[in-house]
C-alpha cells in the first residue's frame, strides 16, 4: 500500500508537465490504495473531491516538491476525517462513572474491556466489570479469567439469563461499594439482527451509561460503516476502539466509524494481552495507514532498546540528520533485537511492511547481517539513506526472484 502511494507520487514527481490529467491520475491511484486499506468508498472520492479543491495545480508546476505537497494534502485530509469535531467522555474522579462496551461477537469487546478498566487502575480508578453477555456460552468464564488476571472486581451470572437484570444487579452492588470506573460488557452475536439491538437499547436503558463504546476489529474490511451506524441508531455511541491493529488491516475502517457515530476513537488495541492498549493518536495512525512510516513509534522502539546512555546523542544525530552509518551499525544490534523487521520497517518513512515479504524475514534478517559486513569495508562518510537505499534495493531484488 504504501509502495502503491510512493510511487503514484514519484510517477508526477517525474512527470515534466503537471496538468489536471496527471494530478487525477495520481489521485486516483492513491484512491484505490486507500480503498485497498478498507477506508470507504465514498470518502475516499470526497477526499479526492476535497484535495482537488485544497491542491493548486500552479503550485505543483511550479517546480515545488510536488509529492510533499499532495503527501502532506492526502495526510491533512485523512486527519480531518479521523476528527469528529469532538472529544469523548472520560472517566473522572469521585463519581461512579458508567461504561458500555457494545460490537459485534469477536470484535473484542471482552477482551478490550479488561485492557480499558486496566488502564484506568493505573490512574488510581477503582473499576469494575459487569458481564451481560448470556448469549454465548463461557462469556463469563472469559470475563471472570481477564478480570481475575488483573485483579479487577468481576460480576455474572452462570444461570441467569436476562441481561438486563444481571446489568442492573451489577450496577446496584458496585454502586452500593464504591466502584467509580463500572464497566459493562454486553453479548455481540454472529450478525447485525434486531435481537441483538433491542437488547443493546434495554441494557442502555437500565444502565444509562455516561459513555458507549462501539468496538471495531480492524480487519472488518468495509463493512465497518454499516457496522457502526447499526449500533449508533440503537445506542448513543460516544466513541470508537479499533482493535488488532496488531494484525495485517490498516485500519481504514477506522475512517468510517467515525463517519458513522461522529465520535472519536480513543484507544487501539494491538495484542491480546492486557497492555497491549494505546491512547489513539491521529497523525501515527494516518501515517501507517498511507504506509509512511511512524517517526514516533520508531523512537519510542529506539527508547526501548538503545541503552540510555547513549539516547541523547543517538536522537540528536538522529534530529539532526546526522545519523550516519557508522552510528546505525553502532545501533544495528539493538535494532535487529527491536522484534520482527517489517514491523521495524513499516515505521521508518518512506518504508512500508510490504517491503519485507511475508516468510522473508529470516533470510532477510540474514542479509542484514551481511550488510554491517559490507558497512565495515565502508568509510565513515556513508550514511543512512544511503544504506538503506542498499537494503531497499536488495528486498526489491528479492521480491522479483
Ligand atoms: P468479543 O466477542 O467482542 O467479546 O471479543 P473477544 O474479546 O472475546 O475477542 C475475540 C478474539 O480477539 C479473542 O481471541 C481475543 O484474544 C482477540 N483480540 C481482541 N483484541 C485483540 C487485539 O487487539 N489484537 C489481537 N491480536 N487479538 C485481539
Ligand atoms: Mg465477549
Amino acid at each position: 500500500l504504501g509502495g502503491r502511494i510512493s510511487r503514484a507520487l514519484q510517477q508526477m514527481s517525474n512527470a515534466t508537465v503537471i496538468d489536471e490529467k496527471v494530478l487525477t491520475e495520481c489521485l486516483n491511484e492513491i484512491s484505490r490504495a486507500l480503498f485497498q486499506a478498507d477506508v470507504q468508498f465514498k470518502m475516499v472520492q470526497n477526499m479526492q473531491a476535497n484535495i482537488k479543491k485544497i491542491v493548486n495545480l500552479e503550485d505543483l508546476a511550479a517546480g515545488h516538491n510536488k509529492r510533499r505537497i499532495i503527501q502532506q494534502a492526502v495526510f491533512n485530509e485523512l486527519c480531518n476525517m479521523l476528527d469528529p469535531g469532538k472529544t469523548s467522555y472520560t472517566p473522572k474522579k469521585g463519581k461512579p462513572n458508567i461504561i458500555m462496551f457494545v460490537g459485534l461477537q469477536g470484535s473484542g469487546k471482552t477482551t478490550t474491556c479488561t485492557k480499558y478498566a486496566y488502564h484506568y487502575q493505573k490512574k488510581g480508578f477503582k473499576p469494575a466489570l459487569i458481564c451481560a453477555d448470556t448469549f454465548r456460552a463461557g462469556a463469563f468464564d472469559q470475563l471472570k479469567q481477564n478480570a481475575t488476571k488483573a485483579k479487577i472486581p468481576f460480576y455474572g451470572s452462570y444461570t441467569e439469563t436476562d441481561p438486563v437484570k444481571i446489568a442492573q444487579e451489577g450496577l446496584e452492588r458496585f454502586k452500593r461499594e464504591n466502584y467509580d470506573l463500572i464497566i459493562v460488557d454486553t453479548s455481540g452475536r454472529h450478525k447485525q439482527e434486531t435481537a441483538l439491538f433491542e437488547e443493546m437499547r434495554q441494557v442502555s436503558v437500565a444502565m444509562n451509561p455516561d459513555l458507549v463504546i462501539f468496538v471495531m476489529d480492524s480487519s472488518i474490511g468495509q463493512a465497518a460503516f454499516d457496522q457502526a451506524q447499526a449500533f449508533k441508531q440503537s445506542v448513543s455511541v460516544g466513541a470508537v476502539i479499533v482493535t488488532k491493529m496488531d494484525g495485517h488491516a490498516k485500519g481504514g475502517g477506522a475512517l468510517s466509524a467515525v463517519a458513522a457515530t461522529k465520535s472519536p476513537v480513543i484507544f487501539i488495541g494491538t495484542g491480546e494481552h492486557m497492555d497491549e492498549f494505546e491512547a489513539f493518536e491521529t497523525k501515527p495512525f494516518v501515517s501507517r495507514l498511507l504506509g509512511m512510516g511512524d517517526w514516533s513509534g520508531f523512537m519510542d522502539k529506539i527508547h526501548e532498546v538503545v541503552p540510555m546512555e547513549q539516547q541523547p546523542e543517538l536522537l540528536q544525530k538522529l534530529t539532526e540528520g546526522n545519523f550516519t552509518l557508522r552510528i546505525m551499525y553502532e545501533q544495528f544490534q539493538n535494532i535487529l533485537s527491536m522484534g520482527p523487521l517489517s514491523q521495524v520497517m513499516s515505521m521508518i518513512p518512506g518504508f512500508s511492511a510490504e517491503l519485507m515479504p511475508k516468510g522473508r524475514e529470516k533470510e532477510s534478517q540474514t542479509k542484514i547481517k551481511k550488510f554491517m559486513t559490507m558497512m565495515d569495508s565502508m568509510t565513515n562518510d556513508g550514511n543512512m539513506y544511503l544504506f538503506f537505499t542498499i537494503i531497499h534495493a536488495d528486498i526489491v531484488c528479492l521480491e522479483m526472484l
